[in-house]
């Protein structure tokens, strides 16, 4: 689990997935609220983790409807977002 540089408190996951998510958003440590952003290398990840499964499925799918195929192509983007937190970096602000 990433740490605070500053004072060594862990990160808490929901602050990082919603640093991933909202990307104007910071990660902020609990314990001193030193603030964090995803390095521009994460960000570049994160998307591509993202949006590469979705819309492999996209490709791939056999079903029917394109209504269909991009709402289990978004389901798989926002699971896929889950692991985003776990994969990122965080620097200082
Ligand atoms: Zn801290």
């Amino acid at each position: 689990m990433k740490q605070c540089k500053n004072c060594s408190t862990g990160f808490n996951y929901i602050d990082m997935l919603k640093s991933v998510w909202f990307k104007n958003k910071n990660a902020q440590c609990s314990n001193c609220a030193y603030s964090y952003t995803i390095t521009v290398d994460s960000k570049f990840i994160t998307t591509a983790l993202i949006i590469v499964p979705a819309a492999l499925f996209m490709a791939i799918s056999t079903m029917g409807s394109f209504l269909l195929k991009a709402s289990f192509g978004l389901i798989i983007a926002i699971i896929a977002s889950l692991f985003a937190p776990i994969l990122s970096n965080f620097e200082e602000e």
